[in-house]
């Protein structure tokens, strides 16, 4: 009976999981290609460095270790999961006991990181709760973002309560009933002897009400994670990986821009270049349409952590810019437009990613300095997405503040940003004694 009705509920969890999947998947379609993936090598030791080593979230070394911790404990865990998942189906007891000595590892690493990560969190909601830290606020703080981010800290101490809990009752049932205890748990064999005053049977209830309620807050926690900010619990490792590798101050070209320039440079080349029908591909960004997929997967990825903002210059001198916003809209506006447009491809509702959810005040307060690139943990790039929407108000609407605009009119007037005539550029030197040779 139980292992029927495990497996109902895990085909249950896994049908919610496809169609949120499917879901996500159809979202990326509607953005742009953006660079290839390559570097398999490289990306790899990134992500060991950065994702796996935890490296650029230590730059803040208490909360860093504490998050760390999470993380790590989080991978151990998992493998415990998933041999809940085999007992669960094959209705067997701690399946994969017969892995010997790396079973005792795993087990003993994942009983001690159960307690510690639930310190770390019980300290993380304190921290939400209680105290009043900057980082964690801002104009897209709302109160639902702040309800998303309590729920789910809450719904991962209640994991490690109940793993605990399901390590304790089993080593105490163990002990009752004289059985071999499979694998080695330095935290729960310290807490089981406070329960051996009760009955066998109620301890081995115990142990069932707190498997079942593990498994059953990892099937709803899984669900719940792509419509909550701890979807980073799922992406973050491989947005890590499909991470920009070029240097961070280096601008992507356009590659439209690129192939009128050199057409334009080789006549030959122009006149030779075949006749197409294909639409002609709108200047940078402007709605969520003409995201490339990487912002689309940052968006996905971002913790809100608040560090990229917490190091932006212009944030700091009181502008309305917060990069961990700009990354937020993108996703905001495609849970709003991506259904619409994955139902109706000409989909429209009047509104854009430019201006109903990012302002031009916003993109122009940017100094392009890449601090919010540089200090976020999981590698988000925001100045080139950025960038990409100041492309499209300056090529498609003409649109830029004043100063910019006659630095234009002077590039385009004089070759040079100043007001100056060509021929005047060397009066500067007239009167110095420069012998021309
Ligand atoms: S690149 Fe722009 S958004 Fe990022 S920190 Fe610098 S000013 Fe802020
Ligand atoms: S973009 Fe990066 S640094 Fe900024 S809030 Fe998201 S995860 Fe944190």
């Amino acid at each position: 009976m139980k292992q029927i009705v495990f497996a109902l509920t895990l085909l249950l969890t896994l049908g919610i999981f496809g169609y949120t999947v499917n879901r996500i998947a159809g979202f990326f379609k509607l953005t742009r290609k953006n660079f290839p993936v390559k570097d398999y090598g490289k990306r790899f030791r990134v992500m060991l460095d950065v994702a796996f080593g935890q490296t650029k979230i230590f730059r803040r070394p208490v909360i860093g270790l504490l998050h760390a911790l999470v993380f790590w404990g989080f991978c151990v865990i998992l493998i415990g999961s998933v041999e809940m998942v085999i007992d669960g189906l094959a209705g067997t007891d701690r399946a994969l006991g017969f892995l010997g000595i790396v079973y005792n590892i795993v087990i003993a690493t994942g009983d001690v990181f159960a307690l510690i990560v639930a310190i770390a969190i019980i300290v993380f909601l304190s921290r939400r709760l209680f105290f009043h830290i900057r980082r964690f606020e801002g104009i897209e703080m709302k109160r639902s973002t702040h309800i998303d981010a309590n729920i789910a800290l809450t719904m991962i101490l209640l994991l490690m309560l109940s793993l605990l809990g399901m390590n304790i009752f089993y080593v105490a049932q163990q002990n009752i009933s004289g059985e071999m205890i499979s694998g080695v748990f330095p935290v729960s064999r310290i807490i089981a002897p406070w329960f051996m005053g009760l009955s066998s049977a109620t301890i081995h209830a115990l142990h069932e009400i707190c498997w079942w309620a593990h498994i059953l807050l990892i099937f709803i926690f899984a669900n719940m994670l792509p419509y909550s900010k701890h979807f980073h619990v799922f992406m973050s490792v491989p947005n890590v990986f499909l991470s920009r590798l070029e240097p961070l101050g280096k601008l992507p070209n356009m590659d439209n821009i690129t192939r009128e320039v050199k057409l334009m440079l080789n006549p030959d080349t122009a006149f030779a270049a075949p006749a197409t029908d294909a639409p002609v591909e709108r200047f940078g960004v402007k709605d969520i349409e003409d995201v490339s997929w990487k912002n689309y997967f940052d968006s996905l990825s971002c913790t809100q952590c608040g560090r990229c903002t917490s190091v932006c210059p212009a944030n700091i001198t009181g502008k309305v810019l917060s990069p961990r916003k700009v990354i937020m809209d993108v996703r905001a506006r495609m849970n709003e437009k991506g259904p619409g447009m994955v139902k109706n491809g000409n989909f429209t509702d009047n509104k854009s990613l430019l201006r109903d959810y990012i302002t031009e005040e916003e993109l122009w307060a940017c100094t392009t300095c890449n601090a919010c690139a540089k200090e976020c943990p999981i590698n988000i790039n925001h100045p080139t997405l950025i960038v990409d929407m100041r492309r499209y108000l300056v090529m498609e609407e003409g649109s830029a503040p004043g100063e910019l605009k006659s630095v234009f009119s002077n590039i385009e007037n004089n070759g040079a940003p100043w007001q100056f005539s060509p021929e005047d550029r060397l009066l500067w030197a007239k009167d110095l004694e420069i012998k021309d040779k």
